[in-house]
């Protein structure tokens, strides 16, 4: 086709991301936008203007590296991969943000993604400024050597775009500990020295920090914790359901199971689990150990991701990916509060009717912030070669985080007064993390 048609060759003539990725890839950035819309407008309407270009500017990628390399599969064939690299903003310091390996990966998602990175950053006051990365590969299907290949490879052609200074990739899903340690070794080799501080997620071996795989899930629960508390829901009597088991969604059933709730449902890809009663999870984790998936757990009944998100529970917790919860299934939200592990996972649309069911939203920016958290303290003790205990790491996060939460609830009650609908954390969140990034920018001044 493309060569018949030279005029119509798109981007798609040199990588081919599906339709459907394409779509739910526009879909994610149209999202972010639509929201920091919403948030600049309450800026405005509360007194603290932006000015139109600085919100241009706000609303725009720095820059957007793609790129396409070969890697050399097992069998000797060689394969063509499509990766990117984007950094949002660098206004308060070193772009951060994690790696994606998932067949769905596009530039528009890793877009949103880097932008959603910013505000995150900017709202838990790190001084960091945001970034994404992926690559459009199904990581399950490759082995174990092939995704080392690929991973150096990748590295290599991003390195352009890191540095322990300048930009500072971590995990996401589809990588791992493993896969950061690949990327770390890379960049070290290329410059003649080990950079720890490159890359954050790192196996405790070679830098990495206590409590950094736990650290995303962790923070969820350390967030549901304050917002049971103002629903005055004991712990030990709150139930919880949550959608994907990967590293965030299964440490969160864990910190919640710790905690002394009860974890009623579960899902991953294959399906869902669920037993009224609380599923044991360390059970679970072992169960996914063994079998890759929470399917076939026994003492409990399966369950569909739909029927999940519909569950009648105090806590609802999307761990998963972007647009899950969506102006079709929202209306059968039953969840008193809905704790957003995972990045983007309500659309505009699913937010405006949660909020009108009164469904007290903890947007993502707040909620799953406590990954990029310790990634912070991870590289802060890289520079130093100073290490931390673990009790110091949580109680730091749990500081940072509860400190976030509270300034969230103090913002949303300023921007009621000015029009906000009562209940629009996203907003109210966005709208303090927004103000920060554009102060910082005034501040430093445009250059030249
Ligand atoms: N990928 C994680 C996130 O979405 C962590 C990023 C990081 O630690 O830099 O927040």
């Amino acid at each position: 086709m493309a060569a018949e048609h030279p005029m119509e060759v798109s981007y798609s003539a040199f990588y081919s991301p599906s339709p459907e990725a394409v779509r739910k890839g526009l879909q994610a950035w149209h999202a972010a936008l639509a929201q920091f819309d919403k948030a600049a407008h309450m800026l405005e309407a509360s007194g603290h203007p932006l000015k139109k270009g600085l919100i241009e500017f706000l609303r725009r990628p720095k820059r957007e590296l793609i790129v396409n390399f070969p890697v050399q599969m097992d069998d000797g064939s060689i394969r063509m991969f499509t990766g990117y690299r984007v950094h949002h903003n660098a206004v308060r310091g070193p772009t951060k943000g994690g790696i994606r390996y998932h067949p769905d990966v596009t530039l528009e998602e890793v877009r949103a993604l880097a932008m959603w990175m910013t505000w995150k950053c900017a709202l838990v006051n790190i001084p960091y400024g945001g970034a994404k990365g992926g690559v459009a590969v199904d990581p399950a299907k490759l082995s174990p050597r092939e995704l080392e290949r690929l991973t150096r490879r990748y590295a290599t052609e991003i390195s352009l775009l890191m540095h322990p200074g300048g930009d500072v990739p971590a995990p996401d899903v589809g990588t791992n500990p493993q896969i950061m340690a690949w990327i770390m070794d890379t960049y070290s080799m290329h410059t003649g020295f080990t950079q720890p501080a490159v890359v954050t997620g790192k196996p405790l071996e070679i830098g990495g920090t206590l409590g950094r795989v736990e650290a995303t899930g962790r923070g969820v629960m350390m967030v549901v914790a304050e917002a049971l508390k103002l629903h005055k829901i004991p712990m030990e009597q709150a139930t919880i359901a949550i959608q994907g088991f990967g590293n965030v969604g299964s440490y969160a059933a864990l910190t919640a199971y710790q905690m002394g709730a009860r974890v009623v449902a579960v899902s991953d890809v294959h399906g869902g689990i669920y037993n009224p009663e609380g599923l044991d999870i360390p059970r679970l984790m072992e169960h996914v150990r063994q079998h890759r998936t929470v399917r076939g757990f026994p003492e409990a009944e399966p369950i569909t991701n739909m029927e999940l998100l519909a569950l009648k529970v105090d806590v609802l917790i999307p761990a998963a990916l972007e647009n899950q919860i969506t102006a079709e299934n929202a209306p059968n939200v039953q969840a008193r509060i809905l704790a957003e592990g995972a990045n983007g996972p309500t659309t505009p649309e699913a937010d405006e009717i949660l909020i009108e069911k009164g469904v007290f939203i903890v947007p993502d920016i707040l909620c799953n912030a406590g990954g990029v958290v310790a990634s912070y303290f991870e590289w802060v003790q890289d520079l130093q070669s100073f290490f931390w205990t673990e009790e110091e790491i949580n109680s730091r996060m749990e500081r940072i985080l509860r400190r976030a939460f509270y300034e969230v609830l103090a913002k949303e009650e300023e921007l009621r007064r000015y029009g906000l609908k009562p209940g629009d954390y996203r907003t109210a969140a966005q709208a303090l993390a927004i103000w920060r990034v554009a102060q910082a920018t005034l501040i430093r001044g445009i250059y030249p």
